[in-house]
């Protein structure tokens, strides 16, 4: 691997001789994250992303933490993070240490909470669902949504009367104009200004569940996760999560710079470095959906394939390998290379049945 041919000069995949190793853990650890979602079964894209989060940190000696996103409950199955942990115990990527379950979390979101309400960076929104239909357009492919902003410009005595007549109401992030850069370990670097192109995000919202962005920093930090890795659709995200990590982080750091991602090759868990990975869509180049029956593993398990054909089929998705060929995830640690996924950035095509033979 010869980290210099990455355009953005990033030394991720240089060598794992100067990374620590496992047993000598140091403030430096590479700590990786399995964050899946307990609203199903886990299928081949979560697979893929799973496989790639346990390559980067294990083939670095690094660490790996699994954390259960329930925070949002209504949309979570009954027994599906069982079962998702069975899962990943199945393809062989295992976790250090005890899970941890976002909905046993929330006193930790709200103490969030309320440092950026003291911050003065928060502020109710009032606006209906149809209200932000109307006044929002999708942005790029990843089907995000700005917010215009309204809220935003209610005078003090306004919003006052509003919340303490109890009108049913959201918690946003003022976004300031202001550029992120998200260096990106495959995409390269992405610079996002955080009014235009990331909006006011909803942090709380208004049936009280604490938003995804905010529950993911907020872990994250906890966590002392310095690896992320995840689809490509969650680049815009980074730069979301990097600011919310910025605000938090005040005023410990007054006159720290725009948060941004690590050059180094030992991120900190205050400076994160993120791969995010091309996506999977189907045979017809959609995304791939989780109704999808054939491509969830325990019709996959059902159907008598083995740990290994799902992780070698993931693998030669990433690009990492010439074939699909059966592989343990530890028989791949040397053959990860984000520099190699990097020259494919395209998202990738699969073709289920080729899994079922
Ligand atoms: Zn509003």
């Amino acid at each position: 691997m010869n980290a210099s041919s990455e355009s953005n000069g990033l030394a991720a995949d240089a060598s794992t001789a100067d990374v620590p190793t496992a047993n000598a853990p140091t403030v430096n650890a590479w700590i990786g994250r399995l964050a899946p979602s307990p609203t199903g079964r886990l299928h081949i894209g979560n697979a893929y992303a799973a496989l790639a989060a346990w390559l980067s940190a294990r083939s670095r000696g690094g660490r790996l933490v699994l954390r259960i996103e329930d925070i949002d409950r209504p949309r979570c199955k009954a027994g599906a993070d069982t079962a998702i942990m069975e899962d990943l115990r199945w393809l062989g990527l295992e976790w250090d240490g005890d899970p941890i379950w976002q909905s046993a979390r929330t006193a930790l979101y709200d103490e969030a909470l309320q440092k950026l309400q003291s911050e003065g960076v928060i502020y109710p929104c009032f606006c209906s669902r149809g209200q932000l239909r109307a006044a929002s357009a999708p942005h790029d492919d990843d089907g995000f949504f700005i917010y215009p902003g309204t809220c935003r410009r209610l005078n003090s005595e306004e919003r006052q009367r509003r919340l303490d007549a109890g009108d049913r109401h959201s918690w946003r992030i003022a976004m300031p104009d202001t550029d992120v850069t998200v260096h990106d370990r495959i995409f390269g670097d992405h610079t996002f200004n955080l009014a235009r192109d990331c909006g006011d995000v909803v942090l709380r919202r208004s049936d009280g569940i604490v938003a995804y962005q905010l529950a993911v920093t907020v872990d994250d930090m906890a966590q002392r996760v310095t690896d992320i890795v995840r689809g490509r659709d969650l680049l815009r995200s980074a730069a979301i999560q990097l600011w919310i990590r910025h605000c938090l982080g005040r005023p410990d750091r007054p006159g720290r710079p725009v948060a941004e991602s690590s050059h180094s090759n030992a991120p900190t868990p205050s400076n994160p470095s993120f791969a995010h990975l091309p996506l999977l869509d189907d045979e017809s180049g959609k995304r791939l959906a989780k109704r999808n029956q054939a491509i969830d593993l325990a019709t996959l398990r059902a159907s008598g394939v083995s740990p290994q054909t799902v992780v070698g089929y993931c693998a030669w998705l990433m690009g990492i390998v010439d074939l699909p060929e059966p592989q343990n995830p530890s028989d791949l640690l040397a053959a990860y290379s984000e520099a190699r996924i990097a020259t494919n950035p395209q998202d990738r095509a699969i073709d289920v049945h080729a899994l079922y033979e």
